[in-house]
């Protein structure tokens, strides 16, 4: 005989976005280290007077106990963990935090383990609540998104042939996964990545966030690094993060 599922589900999870169902209720879009992404619903929070209401805003840490029912799952308690407050005082960290869950939210798996995006996420949400500089938040995290995502960027080594490459100005082709060497290059399309912006990005491999946040990247080198980045994600996720955009307003004005 078949085990029945578990009635109910206690973990801790991230609220990556809410949005209204129905009268007063809201579904949020948990990511948890165990089950990955979930929606859940939340009875009645939009009321002024609920209770759940302060624990499941949008990137916030808490522990829930999930009630499982049929097809739908639904928040039965929420005490929230960290939420993250400082960093809600600064308009570029939320708006660096809000795209990272967004990202999160895309590149994740439903119902099935994500702890090393659990603590990538939560390890930059921290680190963003402590000060850290939201771009090179930002850029970490996407960085390391696309690694434990399955989609890692080549750029120690040619990303078609694994040979060696040259401390040089280097081909970056987002397509192909990386850089590539000369003779893999061919007709595929890419950028010129500087050795500077690829020092930056083994860097970024080998280190914390909040070490690579505090790291004073020249602005020339920050855009390059940006746009190879950018031009990865766009490579797995389909559609640009709408959040994307705000951060990019907020972050040069
Ligand atoms: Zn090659």
């Amino acid at each position: 005989m078949a085990a029945r599922p578990p009635r109910s589900l206690a973990t801790e999870g991230i609220v990556l976005r809410r949005r209204p169902s129905g009268e007063a209720d809201a579904t949020l879009v948990l990511l948890t280290p165990g089950e990955g992404r979930l929606d859940a619903v939340a009875r009645g929070v939009r009321k002024p007077q609920a209770r759940l209401r302060g624990h499941i805003e949008p990137v916030t840490r808490s522990r829930f106990l999930i009630a499982r029912g049929r097809g739908r799952d639904v928040v039965a308690q929420a005490v929230t963990l960290d939420a993250y407050l400082r960093l809600k005082t600064s308009l570029q960290a939320l708006a660096a935090a809000i795209y990272c869950c967004e990202l999160a939210e895309r590149l994740s798996a439903v119902h099935a383990p994500q702890h090393e995006l659990y603590a990538l996420l939560t390890d930059t949400l921290a680190a963003l609540d402590a000060g850290a500089n939201p771009e090179g938040s930002a850029r970490y995290f996407e960085l390391h998104l696309l690694a434990v995502s399955g989609y890692e960027l080549q750029v120690v080594a040619c990303a078609a042939c694994g040979a060696d490459l040259p401390e040089a100005e280097a081909f970056f082709a987002a397509g192909a996964g990386g850089i590539l060497c000369r003779g893999c290059r061919a007709d595929t399309p890419g950028r010129l990545l500087s050795v500077r912006a690829q020092k930056v990005l083994r860097f970024a491999r080998r280190v914390t966030v909040a070490e690579f946040a505090a790291l004073r990247v020249p602005p020339e080198t920050a855009a390059e690094v940006r746009g190879a980045l950018a031009e990865a994600l766009r490579a797995v996720v389909d559609v640009e993060p709408r959040s994307g955009t705000f951060f990019e307003s907020v972050s040069r004005p």
